[in-house]
């Protein structure tokens, strides 16, 4: 077993210290975030993510996990060392490396044995070979330091099913000793291990998120096409998905993508293939559609409505997808703005982003309109003249359509998860519009 650290304790971070734990590990785990390490020592997860803060209290209880702003003592005598820090999108679409620098300083500063530093945030190719590189010239002691990729696949809602049950694990090393190394830590996983040099273990990672970001813009298109030549999305997907050579998965159309990776990530990659005198061009498609596509929705109601001013407006759903708190680049960001901003008066739900969501809009008057916060969906129908699906929480999947009939001024329902079939919604005298299919009038 090894002395592992964790540099951040976000959704990466704290869910791989944890399942290295689980695996008998002796973990710590450090976030610059004095608040967000209190709460981890008190059994309590900054994140939510299912299952994860029973494992946490688990292994605290066990001794195998500990929380600390104290780098220097983590990282001093620690065998690997595991980055899981942010990587942001920056203005011009490139990653920002600032935090990996922070990290890589303080682990040079910090070392007294010889240690694999890992990195698992989501980095352009080739920063590996400089955050080795950064690390040797601030050396403090005579050791032995090497960097090795190890890009993290997990999705947010399933994190850490997807850590301990993943498909593979890629490293990329640059040496047998920290193959090895890193081959041995992932032992008690019973994963298979795809080794490959550092710089193709970058590369698939955006290789990877790209592609499914591809997958949805490209589903998204041919939504937007069936729409107007009068096709249904939903039976062309499940057409298409009986061809093993597309598979089935990520074939729904929507209000587009959103989250902390897709979005960044195609940025990046275009931003490094322009860098290489490259146009990325399926890529570049894949950011456009997925920018009209958030607000297709608003334009559609727009178009119907005379005006949103004074009228009560329905929003479900605010995080980027069920099972998080996370709303970076959620469809709801780009909406409510311009719904407040029309003068509208919001009524939204979400059994776990509204928290975060009031941090940005504050419950109350918000413009020209207003936002309040409600913990129950039939509150925000109340009356409401029309409906916004945002996001499919197992709570808006479940609403009956006449729910929406009943409860409503008028029962106009725009719906950007196609959560359900038109002819039920018609049926139940909805007016219902959704994403790549005949509206219900
Ligand atoms: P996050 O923003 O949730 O967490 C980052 C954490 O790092 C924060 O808690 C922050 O306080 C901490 N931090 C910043 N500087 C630090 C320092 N010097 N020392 C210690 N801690 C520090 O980030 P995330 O969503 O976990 O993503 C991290 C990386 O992993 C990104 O590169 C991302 O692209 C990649 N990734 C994310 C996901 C995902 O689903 N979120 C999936 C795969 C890969």
């Amino acid at each position: 077993m090894y002395k592992i650290a964790v540099a951040g304790t976000g959704y990466v971070g704290l869910v791989a210290g944890v399942c290295f734990a689980e695996m008998g590990h002796e973990v710590t785990c450090v976030d610059i975030d004095e608040e967000k390490v209190n709460l981890m020592k008190s059994g309590v997860s900054p994140i939510y993510e299912s299952g994860l803060e029973n494992l946490m209290q688990r292994n605290y209880t066990a001794g195998r996990i500990n929380y600390t702003t104290d780098y220097h003592s983590a990282y001093k005598n620690a065998n690997a060392i595991f980055i899981g820090v942010g990587t942001p999108e920056q203005p011009d679409g490139s990653a920002n490396l600032s935090y990996i620098a922070t990290v890589a300083r303080q682990i040079a500063e910090s070392v007294e044995n010889d240690c694999l530093v890992v990195v698992k945030s989501t980095v352009p190719v080739g920063t590996n070979d400089k955050v080795e590189q950064f690390i040797q010239d601030f050396l403090v002691k005579d050791v032995k330091v090497e960097v090795a990729s190890n890009p993290e696949f997990l999705a947010q809602g399933s994190a850490v099913h997807d850590t301990l049950h993943a498909e593979r694990i890629i490293i990329g090393t640059e040496s047998k000793w920290a193959e090895d190394l890193l081959t041995k830590i992932y032992e008690p996983f019973h994963i298979p291990i795809v080794s490959v040099n550092r710089r193709s273990a970058e590369m698939i990672k955006y290789a990877s998120n790209d592609f499914l970001a591809l997958k949805i813009s490209y589903m998204n298109d041919i939504a937007n096409l069936c729409e107007l030549v009068g096709a249904d999305i939903q039976d062309v997907a499940k057409g298409m998905s009986f061809d093993e050579r597309i598979g089935s998965k990520f074939l729904n159309a929507g209000i587009g993508f959103g989250g902390s990776c897709f979005p960044k990530d195609t940025k990046a990659l275009e931003y490094i293939a322009r860098q290489n005198g490259y146009e990325l061009k399926t890529v570049k498609a894949a950011i456009d559609v997925n920018k009209e596509q958030k607000t297709m929705l608003y334009k559609k109601a727009s178009k119907r409505l005379i005006t949103f001013n004074g009228l009560k407006v329905a929003v479900l759903g605010l995080t980027f997808k069920p099972g998080t708190d996370d709303l970076r680049e959620a469809a709801s960001l780009e909406n409510v703005p311009l719904l407040l901003g029309q003068g509208a008066d919001i009524y939204a739900f979400d059994p776990v982003g509204a928290e975060n969501f009031a941090k940005v809009h504050p419950e109350g008057k918000n413009g020209k309109g207003s936002i309040t916060y409600v913990s129950n969906i039939e509150h925000a129908l109340e009356d409401a003249n029309v409906c916004f699906i945002f996001t499919e929480w197992g709570e808006v999947k479940t609403l009956l359509p006449e729910t929406y009939r009943e409860l409503m001024r008028t029962p106009l329902v725009y719906d950007g998860r196609n959560i359900y079939r038109v002819e039920e919604m018609q049926e139940a005298g909805v007016e219902y519009h959704s994403i790549g299919r005949r509206p219900a009038i």
